[in-house]
């Protein structure tokens, strides 16, 4: 399977997080990507940068980079209305956000709670991804959350580090499997990530696509393989 992007990572201005900028990128360039996007953490997230960071990406000049960069940033979900944590006018400075829920920010909530938190953010149309939907500290209808992305044009995403055994995402896995075998049945396309916190991790799959042959998921439901089918959910 092509995997040509990566546009779920963090830099250091997320406060946890240990590369630059500009060594992530040279570390997409190293692994062949065409794309990458740099989601760092919404100010919400303890340590993270503060709302003004993302209002000045024009001084990047991705035209220099040798690999097309978008900017965008991994919002918290704030409450179960699906609330982000970035407001007007910075959130539209951004190219796109994924919207996550974190345990710093949002308390875990019922089943109910957190389904209603993520067709929430789903409403927002800058919200293109919905980060690490298989976290079980989050349980929610599988159902309700797949309907919604393709009922909203956003993409579902396939965490690759939420596999990690050291992951304190509970469940992931098999959340996942439940989650793409809806998919699946809905034709609802999914992205694969990294969540790389350091360059070293950046455009590393490798557990996103074992998750997703375990599932014998259909390519044509994987953005990663297609740079227009990714820029579509852009749109
Ligand atoms: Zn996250
Ligand atoms: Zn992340």
């Amino acid at each position: 399977m092509k995997d040509l992007l990566d546009v779920h990572m963090h830099t250091i201005a997320s406060g946890h997080a240990y590369s630059t900028l500009r060594e992530m990128v040279t570390a997409g360039r190293q692994h062949n990507l065409e794309l990458i996007g740099i989601s760092d953490h919404g100010p919400l997230m303890p340590g993270s940068c503060g709302e003004f960071y993302f209002c000045n990406f024009k001084v990047i000049r991705p035209e220099k980079a040798g690999i097309e960069i978008l900017m965008g940033a991994e919002l918290n979900i704030t409450d179960f209305s699906g609330s982000l944590d970035l407001r007007e006018p910075f959130l539209s400075r951004i190219d796109y956000a994924i919207a996550s829920l974190h345990e710093p920010c949002i308390e875990n909530g019922s089943i109910e709670q957190n389904t209603a938190a993520i067709l929430g953010a789903m409403r927002n149309p800058k919200v293109k991804i919905i980060g690490h939907p298989d976290n079980g500290n989050y349980p929610v209808d599988y159902e309700a959350v797949v309907k919604a992305a393709k009922e909203h044009h956003v993409l579902l995403e396939v965490n690759s580090s939420s596999y990690h055994p050291d992951s304190n995402r509970r469940n992931s896995r098999s959340n996942a499997h439940i989650m793409l075998g809806l998919c699946k049945q809905y034709g609802v396309s999914v992205i694969m990530d990294s969540d790389a916190h350091i360059d070293l991790d950046v455009g590393n799959h490798t557990r996103a696509r074992q998750v997703i042959a375990e599932a014998d998921f259909p390519e044509k439901l994987v953005v990663n393989t297609d740079i227009a089918k990714f820029k579509d959910f852009l749109k």
